[in-house]
């Protein structure tokens, strides 16, 4: 049986990411992935690269373009021909830097002499995983001194929405249509719905969302929340708040959703149906509980502050433990795990993770908001400054949002930046390093920011929480 300092089960952007940092710390590393490819090879990159942040991305950019052509050009004085849509040239331009990223991956690993097994791993004890191939026989079983679990999550399922792959998809389904629907349902209105449903909306078809909470984007700070309800209601979703779903029925034209919206049931038929009600903690066939690793009530395993689970030398990191389920956090985690095998003291801070939702304008944010501050009985001053007042907004014809800084009402230090606008997932890297750093609102107003840019704009807010904006 071969053995290994380390073995990392899921090579996606938490368990390549460990398995890297593992190799570059001087350990004899393994990676164990399960997912395969067309000709049965071995796929790296887990859900973000192969069916979720990358593919989703390509898309929205691709649809940008495409809408930007159609609709906003002409306000440069540009003219173009019949702007058409080839969504199978779409796809494929997709799939290449999909490909083209995973195959990134495997030379990584090359590189830094991570040993890759092909295979579903399932925890045993003592240390030991079993790799077994697609038909259910074991291939391998290897010994490891720390394991690192890293197996993701898969989407949720709801019992009134069952996914049948062709007019009822989950996400993977929804990045792979090869033709746009005239008319396209969403189940929620969370990051997935809003993304994709952006990308089919903008590509042409009338797109409407069920999203079950009566509050839109809950997790975001309010004003950000209702002007992006506005602003993307504006460019043709329908939103339905509130709305119950209550059965869904396919058939060979279409699919039929029965939906309860302020205590009325009515009936919706559209081409496809999106499902994107969340995604749960994936530990099928690994068995946790073979190796003395706990799984809470919902699936997800149980970790302390540095991701160490119940069972000596077995650690947890990414979509599968506690916190948010988003690729960079995966892979902070992955980091400091690998770090922390390696003798070192890492931390891991969950506060200043940056949200981005790739909407057009783009939504984004890291820290509290007022609202959470209210809650907490902590005061604060706010900052806001619109994109409208933005010289290079103007410039750009982007001028739709805001940036918004929190601070405290007595340090002065940053608690929360929030932006509305073009870039936003740029943008909100300044403030987190900002919030890293320990900076007062006076830093980042005391700081220059090149003119003219999108992040004068954080400079502005920054002078707005002292009530002295230049331009506004
Ligand atoms: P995963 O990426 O899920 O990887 C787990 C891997 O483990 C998989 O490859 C799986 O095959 C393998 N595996 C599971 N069990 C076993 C086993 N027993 N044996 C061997 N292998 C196993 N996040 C962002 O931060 N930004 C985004 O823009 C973004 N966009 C997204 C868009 C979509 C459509 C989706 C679905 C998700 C998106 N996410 C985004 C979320 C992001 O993809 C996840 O947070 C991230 O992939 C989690 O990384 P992970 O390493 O924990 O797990
Ligand atoms: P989500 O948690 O963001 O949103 C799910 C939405 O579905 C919620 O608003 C919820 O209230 C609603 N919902 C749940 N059950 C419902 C029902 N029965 N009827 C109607 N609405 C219902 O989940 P998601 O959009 O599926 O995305 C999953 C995860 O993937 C996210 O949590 C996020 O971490 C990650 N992701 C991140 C990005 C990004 O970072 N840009 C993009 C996509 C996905």
């Amino acid at each position: 049986m071969d053995s290994y300092d380390v073995v990392v089960i899921g090579a996606g952007p938490g368990g390549y990411v460990a398995a890297i940092r593992c190799a570059q710390l001087g350990l004899k590393t393994a990676c164990i992935e399960s997912a395969s490819g067309a000709r049965g090879d071995m796929v790296l990159g887990g859900t973000c690269l192969n069916v979720g942040c990358i593919p989703s991305k390509a898309l929205l950019d691709s649809s940008h373009h495409y809408e930007y052509l159609r609709t906003r050009v002409q306000e440069h004085g540009i003219t173009v021909g019949e702007v058409a849509l080839d969504v199978a040239a779409m796809q494929k331009r997709k799939e290449k830097i999909v490909q083209t990223l995973t195959q990134g991956i495997g030379g990584l690993f090359k590189k830094n002499g991570v040993h890759r097994l092909h295979g579903h791993a399932r925890l045993l004890p003592e240390l030991q995983i079993a790799v077994f191939d697609p038909a259910g026989t074991e291939t391998t079983r290897v010994q490891a001194r720390h394991i690192i679990v890293a197996t993701g999550s898969v989407p949720a399922r709801i019992p009134a929405a069952p996914v049948d792959g062709r007019r009822v998809v989950d996400s993977t389904g929804a990045l792979a249509f090869d033709a746009v629907p005239a008319t396209l349902g969403v189940i929620g209105a969370g990051v997935i719905g809003l993304e994709l449903g952006s990308v089919w909306r903008r590509l042409g078809s009338q797109v409407t969302i069920f999203e079950a909470l009566a509050d839109f984007l809950p997790a975001a700070d309010r004003d950000v929340a209702k002007e992006a309800q506005k602003l993307l209601s504006k460019q043709g979703l329908e939103l339905c708040l509130g709305a119950k779903v209550h059965a869904v029925t396919a058939d060979d034209r279409g699919v039929d959703v029965e939906v309860e919206i302020d205590g009325q049931t009515t009936r919706r038929r559209f081409d496809k149906l999106i499902v994107a009600v969340g995604r749960s903690p994936n530990t099928s066939g690994l068995d946790p509980g073979a190796a003395g690793v706990e799984v809470d009530t919902r699936g997800f395993i149980v970790v302390d502050e540095l991701c160490r689970t119940r069972a000596p030398g077995i650690y947890a990191i990414g979509d599968v433990v506690r916190g948010p389920m988003l690729a960079h956090k995966a892979s902070e985690e992955g980091v400091a795990v690998a770090e922390l095998i390696a003798g070192q003291r890492p931390q891991i801070d969950h506060t200043h993770i940056p949200w981005v939702i790739y909407t057009w304008p783009e939504i984004a944010w890291a820290g509290a908001t007022e609202q959470s501050l209210a809650v907490e009985r902590r005061a604060c001053r706010v900052g806001r400054f619109p994109f409208t007042a933005s010289g290079r907004a103007r410039a750009m014809g982007e001028t739709e949002g805001f940036i918004k800084i929190v601070a405290d009402a007595t340090s002065d230090a940053v608690l929360g930046v929030h932006i509305l606008g073009p870039h936003a997932s740029e943008l909100i890297a300044e403030a987190v390093l900002a919030m890293e750093f320990g900076a007062s609102a006076e830093d980042i107003a005391r700081t220059v920011h090149a003119h003219p840019t999108l992040s004068e704009s954080l400079h502005e807010a920054a002078l707005g929480v002292d009530r002295r904006m230049i331009h506004l």
